[in-house]
């Protein structure tokens, strides 16, 4: 299997080549199709499995082929911790190395005056933690009305440290018809019967 045969585009597999993958990983084979697809996807993949490349590829791609005039954040990834925040903005800027996309943003772990003036930028992608996405939407930082795609990563440590309610309150801001993806290193009860209750149809992946 090469990342060609799921239907990646050259800027992409030039990324993903330089960063020294030869081939797609398990959650990245099984998880990129539906994602392209439109399809709400339930990814069960420990750490150390690729799993960030699974959605940040096909998101990457969806934000390219779209029109290119939204000014909007349409992709909007929730991680437990800001360490993880920042681990996947610099994981997506690789991804993102050919692509006319530098329209990311993370909204934690840096001081709040830069985060509000990268936030006056266009921002496509936005990467953060519930309560300070939170804090931010609050103030009147952030719109999230032309939301398109939300990703729960973690969502294991999501909901052990309280956050499920946070989450569906982010849900709430963000328009009806849309994707999510979640993904969790582990496949407790808590977190199948949350997907359940959030995701439309979902595909399953477990690796
Ligand atoms: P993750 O599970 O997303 O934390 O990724 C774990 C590590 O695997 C990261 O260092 C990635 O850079 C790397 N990685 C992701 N996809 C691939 C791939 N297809 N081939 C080789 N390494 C990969």
């Amino acid at each position: 299997m090469h990342f060609k045969s799921l239907n990646l585009i050259v800027p992409i597999i030039r990324a993903v080549t330089e960063a020294g993958y030869s081939k797609p990983t398990g959650i990245q084979a099984q998880g990129i199709p539906p994602i392209l697809e439109g399809k709400d996807v339930i990814g069960y993949a420990p750490t150390g499995t690729g799993k960030t490349a699974a959605f940040a590829l096909p998101i990457l791609q969806m934000m390219k082929k779209k029109s290119q005039e939204h000014k909007d954040i349409r992709a909007l990834i929730i991680t437990a911790t800001r360490e993880h925040a920042l681990q996947m903005e610099a994981d997506l800027q690789r991804y993102s190395k050919y692509l006319p996309l530098s329209q990311l943003s993370i909204i934690d772990g840096i001081s709040e005056g830069s985060q509000i003036s990268a936030l006056r930028n266009r921002v496509e992608v936005l990467i953060a933690t519930p309560e300070r996405l939170l804090e931010m939407y609050g103030r009147g930082h952030i719109n999230l009305s032309r939301i398109e795609v939300v990703v729960f990563d973690d969502a294991d440590r999501l909901l052990e440290t309280g956050l499920g309610h946070k989450i569906k309150d982010i849900l709430k801001l963000t328009p009806q018809k849309k994707q999510i993806l979640v993904f969790s290193a582990t496949k407790p009860p808590a977190v199948s019967r949350w997907a359940d209750s959030i995701l439309n149809n979902p595909m399953e992946i477990t690796v």
